[in-house]
């Protein structure tokens, strides 16, 4: 991803860009605005920008550096964020450590500091020794949805890049884009998200969860499950009210699954289920997730042209169980 592809924002991207073109980028900036609207993806380009071994400037995503940040492994770019549910001294103290010290290999070092609002009282006050003397080759990058919450004289230490909610195009054409969500469901998602993609990904109606705690397990044991259990869940799924959001529901998940097994780097549709597509992710389903997620996408089209939904449903079983079957359908 590069800064042209962030949705909204088109004024702080481009004081960004051209304060690291000159390589006048602040040693402290506070990114403040809502929760999900896309500040720590900013934080991240900026470190990236900033680091290219092209750069700075636009990232272009192709060196080692741009690799290694978007992956989160790079030296010289660090993510610190709430453990728990505040940011601790200790945690502060090693990186202000790290603030004063010489970057690995890169021009700078960044340290982006996730829901700043989190530090403690005393992780503040150790953070506000870090930031007196304005560190010469280090940028620290504070994120926070509440800057009110913050030591007034860290306020004062730092840049503060304010970012508003985001128009429901910008959302929902995210979703649909990066995200890859169907245009219906991306428009649903987008009017009732606020503003905020991270809203929008959020939310779930109750029958959509229980929909989707069945779809996840069906993932999960597919591979082991009796022939006979496999027509019994064919048989259910045919029977749910909305087959289609079946349909985009399993491809969501497939598409999340896909993610966690590249490595990660992009948000998770159903960030809530982590911990269960982690566990699908390193079997059997995890390497074919892709190819899983296409052919779903087709049996979607199917099923608009009034296919059978029984029929439908036993082709997707078959899919997921590796015995293919879609040799079957002529999406067209
Ligand atoms: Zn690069």
């Amino acid at each position: 991803m590069v800064f042209s592809e962030v949705r909204g924002h088109e004024k702080t991207k481009a004081v960004l860009l051209r304060t690291m073109k000159r390589r006048r980028l602040p040693p402290a900036m506070l990114f403040s605005g809502p929760d999900g609207v896309g500040k720590k993806t900013l934080a991240l380009l900026t470190a990236r920008g900033y680091l290219c071994e092209r750069g700075p400037g636009e990232p272009c995503d192709a060196c080692s550096a741009c690799g290694r940040i978007r992956r989160g492994v790079h030296p010289d770019v660090r993510v610190v964020a709430p453990d728990g549910t505040a940011i601790k001294v200790e945690r502060v103290r090693e990186l202000v450590r790290d603030i004063n010290a010489v970057p690995f290999e890169a021009r700078a070092r960044f340290f982006i500091v996730d829901e700043a609002h989190s530090l403690t009282e005393e992780a503040s006050n150790a953070l506000l020794k870090g930031l007196e003397e304005p560190p010469r080759r280090s940028h620290v990058v504070l994120i926070t949805a509440s800057p009110m919450s913050l030591l007034p004289t860290i306020r004062s230490r730092c840049q503060t890049l304010r970012f508003a909610t985001l128009p429901p195009s910008d959302i929902r054409e995210h979703m649909e884009r990066e995200l890859g969500m169907p245009a219906d469901e991306a428009r649903l998602r987008a009017q009732l998200g606020n503003g905020s993609i991270g809203a929008a990904i959020a939310l779930e109606s109750e029958s959509y969860r229980e929909m989707r705690v069945l779809l996840l397990e069906l993932l999960a044991r597919i591979t082991d499950m009796p022939a006979i259990e496999r027509l019994e869940r064919a048989q259910r799924l045919s029977e749910e009210e909305n087959a289609e959001t079946a349909l985009t529901t399993m491809r969501s998940l497939l598409r999340d699954i896909a993610v966690i097994r590249q490595g990660g780097g992009v948000s998770l549709l159903n960030a809530d289920a982590e911990a269960s597509l982690r566990g699908i992710a390193q079997g059997r389903i995890g390497g074919r997730a892709i190819q899983y997620a296409e052919r779903i996408g087709d049996l979607r089209s199917t099923l608009r042209g009034n296919a059978n939904r029984l029929m439908v449903m036993d082709l997707l079983i078959q899919t997921l169980a590796g015995e293919e079957g879609l040799h079957l359908l002529d999406p067209s």
